[in-house]
């Protein structure tokens, strides 16, 4: 059997989770079938993994007894303790037969990532070569999208909590960045960085603005020329991410720069009449149906354009939407 410490430390610094709840169960061949047999599972299988009661258990005595290890209890295990499809799964519900895909795909690829990091890539490509041709196509599949848009993406996208640090965050920026991430200005992640929220991206560009919302990441890329314009008239939408969030790439000197200059800047009423036009333009996005954008957030901007006028003809200069949200309460 492979060695579980090593498999857990691997599992905390590449995925962020441990199985913690799950059974594990080396099985000899007699066991084993007895085990499949009480299941209703296929004793010809080399393993198994039961969401409902969190068992993982393999037949030690098949050649690849140390990757089947891998793939019942960190793949299946993983994915079952710690999504929503998993969630699902342990309550015995019924799931759409593409998520099988998913659950399958996934464990695979978790499968393959830690055996290459335990020293067992051999056993692994081995075992694939032995495998079904649809389990093998499934596998490439994932991980070629792993390839693409790297290995993160690809577990938060099948509703793996979002646990990731400035360098993670910028990698899965740069694999997924829609255009020329050579024209990159800077860029900061911010939000609210909860484990099963979009993962937030403001980003300056040379290139066009333009936003990219795939499920996983939420990319808003904005032009030089708008920022600076945005920027002048101290515009929520552009100094929240600003003041919030944390610098990924570019020149952090003068990123600073321009949250100095921004705190300096003494109120005026050009600014109020700004955000004023600035909510009633998020007012009209929100009454119409046609763009496809979310009501809900259109009305939210509106609201903070709003309360930031409110509070600038009073002459306060607030720049993140925390401060208006503590000026507003008090
Ligand atoms: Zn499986």
């Amino acid at each position: 059997m492979p060695q579980f410490e090593d498999a857990s430390r691997a599992s905390t610094e590449l995925f962020g989770v441990v199985p913690e709840r799950s059974s594990f169960s080396a099985l000899s061949f007699d066991a084993w079938r007895s085990f499949a047999t009480t299941r209703g599972l296929n004793t010809k299988a080399a393993g198994a993994y039961l969401p409902r009661t969190l068992e993982a258990a393999v037949n030690a005595e098949t050649p690849f007894a140390n990757a089947s290890a891998l793939h019942e209890l960190y793949g299946h295990g993983l994915l079952v303790e710690h999504t929503a499809l998993g969630a699902q799964l342990q309550r015995g519900e019924p799931v759409p037969a593409r998520l099988f895909d998913v659950y399958e795909g996934v464990a695979m690829l978790i499968e393959g990532t830690l055996a290459e990091h335990l020293l067992l890539g051999a056993e692994f490509a081995q075992k694939m070569a032995n495998v079904p041709h649809e389990s093998r196509m499934l596998y490439e599949q994932y991980a070629g999208i792993a390839e693409r848009k790297t290995l993160h993406w690809t577990l938060y996208a099948a509703g793996f909590p979002k646990v990731y640090d400035a360098p993670l965050a910028k990698k899965l920026l740069l694999k997924n960045y829609p255009g020329d991430a050579s024209q990159i200005e800077f860029a900061v992640v911010y939000g609210s960085r909860k484990p099963h929220a979009d993962i937030d991206y403001f980003v300056v560009s040379k290139g066009p603005t333009t936003q990219v919302v795939d499920g996983v990441l939420d990319i808003g890329v904005m032009n030089t020329m708008e920022f600076e314009w945005r920027l002048a008239n101290l515009d929520i939408a552009v100094t929240d991410p600003l003041f919030t969030g944390e610098f990924l790439i570019g020149d952090e000197a003068r990123l600073e720069e321009l949250k100095r200059r921004c705190k300096n800047t003494k109120v005026r009423p050009k600014h109020v009449a700004y955000a004023l036009e600035q909510a009633r333009d998020q007012e009209e996005k929100a009454r119409d149906s046609t763009n496809g954008l979310n009501p809900k957030t259109a009305t939210g901007y509106a609201q903070t354009y709003r309360a930031s006028a409110f509070l600038r003809e009073r002459g306060v200069n607030v720049v993140t939407r925390r401060e208006i949200d503590e000026y507003l309460i008090r």
